[in-house]
């Protein structure tokens, strides 16, 4: 089980340096493997490693990972059309030697190799990553893209634990964020309130269009994205507390409908993707199995009889039987029956991408903003 986040670094010119330098390196591998064909590690190695250790100040450990990314390129060209070049600011592979997380009492830090000698950054990790840090630091990507970032891959066992009967249906939605089949509700009301609220901020600054206005939409855009993300945390840290063992989701491409403008802007403005993956991968950890299934149907029928029935303000009506009840949860209701459902397909778990906040100094993190305790109605 991996895990990766994500750390905005500040701008540190050892690293810019190292990075060309990593650059300089791969290509001259590339160089010599595509003169002789070769994308043999070890070939290569031979034949690079002293010339690239005398011609650039990398320490051994990243001429090494230079040349594993230079072989890995060699490979995937098959020597075919013209010889690949890596760009100026190659992103860094940093494995356990050369790169490292530590802490003091005070702070954490990351420690880095570079054509210098080994720098410390000092980093906050928000509360909300904490939970990685008695995880394995396996490898940590330095990338540089409008800032440089750290990609930190965290990794951990999983023991898989016997999964337990039931099966909890989950449906996403509109009205709801989520519904579960045992008839908890996550409701979007404080959800929409806030959207609304950046929407309308977002309006005032593109409307005024000057550069510092430009500059704070960027801003805001990252702080709601953080936002969301960690309603979504918690909302799937919820749902996963169910006794079910397994848990029933749409296959979410199905909800991409078309019901108008209004309906659209939620639908679009709301990542029921990440909300679906963090189920996943918590789900996972939990030992939990998760099933998703094609959506045909699932909020039209009636959850008693298995009849079509209608759908009105919320409510689902059903024409057969007369059933009537919230319309989610009837769809969460057949999503837990998924066995009368065809195309139930057992997916893989699909880790996500976490992204931590923004780096800002070592004094001051942005921290998710709390928004009010969700409630279930
Ligand atoms: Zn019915």
């Amino acid at each position: 089980m991996k895990s990766t986040i994500k750390i905005k670094l500040p701008y540190r010119k050892e690293l810019i340096e190292t990075m060309q330098q990593y650059s300089y390196s791969a290509n001259r591998v590339i160089d010599f493997g595509w003169n002789i064909q070769t994308n043999n590690k070890r070939e290569l190695h031979d034949l690079t490693y002293y010339k690239i250790r005398e011609e650039t100040n990398l320490p051994a450990q990243l001429v090494c990972s230079s040349r594993d990314k230079a072989v890995e390129v060699l490979k995937t060209s098959k020597f075919k059309h013209s010889k690949p070049i890596m760009k100026k600011y190659l992103t860094i592979r940093y494995d356990a030697r050369s790169f490292a997380l530590e802490n003091t009492k005070e702070c954490y830090y990351v420690s880095l190799s570079t054509i210098y000698r080994r720098i410390k950054i000092p980093i906050e990790i928000p509360e909300y990553y904490w939970k990685y840090l008695d995880w394995k630091v396996c490898s940590a990507d330095l990338i540089y893209n409008r800032g440089l970032f750290l990609y930190i891959v965290f990794s951990r066992d999983i023991i898989s634990p016997k999964i337990s009967d039931g099966f909890l249906g989950v449906d996403v939605g509109i009205n709801n964020i989520a519904v579960t089949s045992d008839k908890r509700f996550f409701n979007s009301k404080q959800i929409k309130r806030k959207k609304l609220m950046f929407k309308r901020l977002r309006a005032k600054l593109q409307s005024k269009g000057t550069r510092s206005s430009k500059r704070l939409l960027k801003k805001l855009s990252g702080r709601e994205n953080r936002w969301m993300t960690w309603v979504n945390h918690n909302i799937s840290k919820e749902i996963i507390k169910c006794k079910e063992g397994t848990i029933v989701m749409e296959n979410i491409r199905g909800i991409r409908s078309n019901k108008g403008k209004r309906f659209n802007f939620w639908l679009h403005s709301w990542s029921y993707y990440q909300l679906q993956s963090f189920i996943e991968y918590k789900g996972f950890i939990n030992g939990k199995r998760i099933i998703k299934v094609n959506p045909y149907h699932t909020s039209k029928s009636c959850s008693r009889c298995g009849e079509l029935g209608s759908r009105s303000k919320g409510f689902f009506v059903c024409s057969h039987c007369g059933y009537s009840l919230n319309a989610d949860l009837n769809a969460s209701f057949n999503l837990a029956k998924h066995h009368s459902i065809s195309d139930g397909v057992s997916v893989p778990v699909t880790v996500p991408d976490i992204q931590a906040y923004e780096h800002k100094g070592s004094s001051s993190a942005i921290a998710c903003e709390p928004m009010d305790k969700i409630h279930p109605l």
